[in-house]
């Protein structure tokens, strides 16, 4: 579940910058490990120029940014499609029982972007779709065979 509601600007003036050529990317804490991981996975995925990605460096900041943007039920990421905030769970780069790569968190709150919708099953196609092109850009043009996982997305 991703949630809409706008995001108080005050919560970001409290965070930290981190320079992107394109995005700008946010963390919760100074000494974030995850931040240069964080920065690795974005270059890998087509985030709008003018969007904001905040990084939750810690269990804490991550259930503070939860309340804050009424997203209790996203456990990796969620985004605010008006603010143009994604928030991420830093705990996706240190644990498996997340669930899924990284890059594929990331492209889900892509798929998102791209529809405009807070559809799970919308976003999700989106991402595979996009996983898929990028693998086999010969097939681009080719209509989708496969489908939906199945699998329920944040
Ligand atoms: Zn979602």
């Amino acid at each position: 579940m991703s949630a809409f509601k706008a995001l108080p600007i005050v919560l970001l003036l409290s965070l930290c910058p981190h320079a992107a050529a394109t995005l700008h990317v946010l963390a919760t804490n100074k000494t974030c490990p995850a931040v240069n991981l964080l920065m690795a996975e974005i270059s890998q995925v087509p985030f709008p120029e003018d969007w904001t990605i905040v990084l939750a460096c810690t269990r804490l900041d991550w259930e503070k940014l939860q309340r804050t943007g009424d997203a209790q039920a996203a456990q990796r990421a969620f985004s605010n499609l008006e603010g143009k905030i994604t928030v991420v769970n830093g705990a996706i780069f240190y644990k498996d029982d997340v669930g899924r790569p990284v890059h594929r968190v990331l492209l889900h709150e892509t798929g998102h972007i791209h529809c405009r919708c807070g559809n799970e099953d919308q976003a999700e196609r989106w991402a595979l779709e996009y996983e898929r092109i990028k693998r086999m850009p010969a097939v681009a043009a080719a209509p989708e065979l496969g489908g939906s996982t199945g699998k329920k997305p944040d």
